[in-house]
């Protein structure tokens, strides 16, 4: 399979003298795109279509460290190269705190030297990737784990005041689901976890975030979005886990219904751990008023 690399550079004889490099390689497993400015660069860099970027330390009025600190800060996971025309060690150790995997000096360049550093970015892309899915996610469902949870929490109450956008927290929990581990077994318990999270996985909008933060309960974090929207979602999800019964490896399927608990903040919760809180109590308000429903903060 080929892969595609993408150099970023303002210089277009860097950029013949790449592609003849490439076509150098005893392995033809590379294919090269050229970028030549900064914003078509990182354009191109947030499409997902790359698998390694070679970056320019120079381009233009602007600066690769800045390239990849932004494309960083928008979710971009691409190895990147770095190339410079200096040989100083600041700008080495710069890249590299940036967030670059590896660093080549202009005119130092063998083809064998980028052909090995091409592989060894992607090696250690797909290393990265791994450690931060198991720092991440949980193993049984997938979804963000409890820490991951935390961590977005905290970032989404700082952003949520600095722009002054409110953003929901919806807490869920399996009703009676003890019960389900007692009567079916524990393999049973685990087939309800992943289909309680398949129907919630699809049945939120792609900014949100879906995390299990305990046994049999998850967390959804709405951004941007009021009470009435929360309300919504939250009447949505418990709907869409009480229509069907959830299939099993063996036997009958099992019929299940989650409550729900939101809040929203800065409304309910002037800090994460006071939204938490919030949510928690609402939540605690539709198990002890019967189960199979949504309450929110200002309602219980
Ligand atoms: P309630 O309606 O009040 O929430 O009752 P409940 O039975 O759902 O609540 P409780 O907290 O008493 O029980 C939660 C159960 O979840 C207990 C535990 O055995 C089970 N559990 C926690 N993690 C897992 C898991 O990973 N797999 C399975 N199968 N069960 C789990
Ligand atoms: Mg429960
Ligand atoms: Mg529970």
């Amino acid at each position: 399979m080929s892969r595609r690399v993408l150099l970023i550079d303002d210089d277009r004889l860097q950029y013949r003298l790449t592609a003849q490099q490439f076509r150098t390689f005893a392995s033809g497993d590379y294919e090269l795109d050229w970028s030549e400015t900064y914003d078509d660069g990182l354009r191109r860099l947030l499409t997902g279509n790359y698998a390694v970027c070679l970056l320019d330390y120079r381009l233009g009025e602007r600066n690769g460290l800045e390239l990849i600190r932004e494309a960083m800060t928008q979710g971009c996971r691409v190895p990147i190269i770095f190339l410079t025309a200096e040989t100083g060690e600041s700008v080495d150790i710069e890249a590299m705190n940036a967030g670059a995997l590896d660093y080549l000096v202009k005119g130092e360049i063998t083809p064998r030297l980028l052909e090995r550093s091409l592989r060894y970015a992607l090696k250690l892309g797909e290393t990265l990737e791994a450690l931060r899915r198991l720092a991440t996610r949980d193993q049984l469902t997938g979804l963000l784990n409890r820490r991951e949870f935390d961590r977005i929490l905290q970032e989404e109450t700082e952003r949520s005041r600095r722009f002054g956008h409110p953003f929901a927290l919806i807490l869920a929990d399996i009703d009676h689901f003890k019960q389900v581990n007692d009567t079916r077994g524990h393999p049973a318990g685990d087939a309800v976890l992943r289909e309680v999270t398949r129907r919630f996985a699809e049945s939120v909008r792609s900014v949100d975030r879906v995390a299990r933060i305990g046994g049999e309960e998850f967390a959804i974090v709405m951004l941007e979005a009021d009470a009435a929207m929360a309300r919504q979602q939250a009447e949505r999800l418990r709907e869409k886990i009480e229509r069907h019964a959830c299939a099993l490896p063996e036997g009958d399927p099992q019929a299940v219904t989650v409550s729900l608990g939101l809040a929203v903040f800065p409304h309910d919760g002037a800090d994460a751990a006071a939204l938490v809180q919030a949510a928690d109590r609402a939540l605690y308000a539709a198990k002890a008023g019967g189960r199979n429903r949504a309450v929110g903060a200002g309602q219980s």
